[in-house]
């Protein structure tokens, strides 16, 4: 230990949780705290002032030091945390990608429900600044994860997350190397990062969703993406390849969930 000093020792602590993988049912906390940064400029001023005033509750909170909360609730929250484990997804790659409420979510405990009825707590403005604060928080969390490929796939293998793999020198799983592995392996911060998703194309038609018709649309994409050949490898050591294909996939994914997370937001919060 000779070369590093306790000063640097704190340092090194926060590089290893940086670098560590994110829960196996979430983009990893960077994917996440990414979409609500490329979502935060794009606020309107009355959607700006509201998530300000609700995150004023939690002093020195911001969109994106909230968008990961949600994987952490089993730890913090474990009453909450159960009730919302099956709200980060939906399987549908069986049944090719097409969405059948009463078939996959009768419970309303999925991702395309789960993100609809924390929209409509959040726009009520008759319910407390408390409950609209945490239905925020979920909101900005699982518009992340409605666009994570894995989180919209089969559910024989839970999204990837029993289909092992070796990627970056260890063993890892398909579901992981899409919430964070392929991100990971950069090594960038978040502000580089940042520069990254807002150096791809801008996706184009981001409009005012209308969430009863845009939330199943945009869980039977991510399916697509994650049914697309290639992206289960043929080997279980997929290389440099794999992540020069998929990961630019992966990074459209969390540019355009937060353009539509803003979005989203502005139609929530446009009134007083
Ligand atoms: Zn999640």
């Amino acid at each position: 230990m000779k070369s590093f000093s306790l000063r640097t020792l704190p340092l090194l602590l926060v590089a290893c949780v940086a670098l560590s993988p994110g829960h196996a049912w979430a983009w990893g906390s960077q994917g996440h705290r990414l979409v609500a940064r490329v979502a935060e400029p794009l606020l309107d001023p009355q959607a700006k002032a509201e998530v300000q005033r609700l995150l004023a509750a939690e002093p020195g909170a911001t969109l994106d030091s909230v968008a990961p909360w949600a994987d952490q609730l089993r730890a913090q929250d474990p009453g909450l945390g159960k009730r919302s484990a099956n709200w980060h997804y939906i399987n549908m790659g069986e049944e090719g990608c097409v969405y059948d409420q009463p078939k996959q979510c009768a419970d309303g405990n999925c991702v395309v429900e789960a993100l609809k009825a924390q929209s409509t707590l959040l726009a009520d403005r008759s319910n407390s600044d408390a409950a609209r604060l945490q239905a925020l928080k979920f909101v900005v969390h699982l518009m992340g994860d409605i666009h994570q490929p894995m989180h919209a796939g089969y559910g024989h293998d839970r999204g990837g997350n029993t289909y092992q793999l070796q990627f970056d020198g260890r063993g890892t799983n398909l579901h992981s190397l899409w919430d964070s592995g392929m991100f990971y392996a950069q090594r960038l911060d978040d502000e580089q990062f940042l520069q990254q998703l807002l150096a791809l194309p801008a996706p184009q038609g981001v409009s005012r969703p209308q969430l009863q018709r845009d939330a199943p649309r945009w869980a039977v994409e991510s399916c697509h993406i994650a049914m697309r050949p290639g992206v289960y490898p043929d080997t279980r050591k997929p290389g440099q390849q794999y992540a020069d294909t998929w990961r630019p996939v992966a990074e459209a994914q969390v540019r355009l969930a937060g353009e539509r997370l803003a979005q989203l937001l502005n139609s929530l919060l446009d009134h007083p």
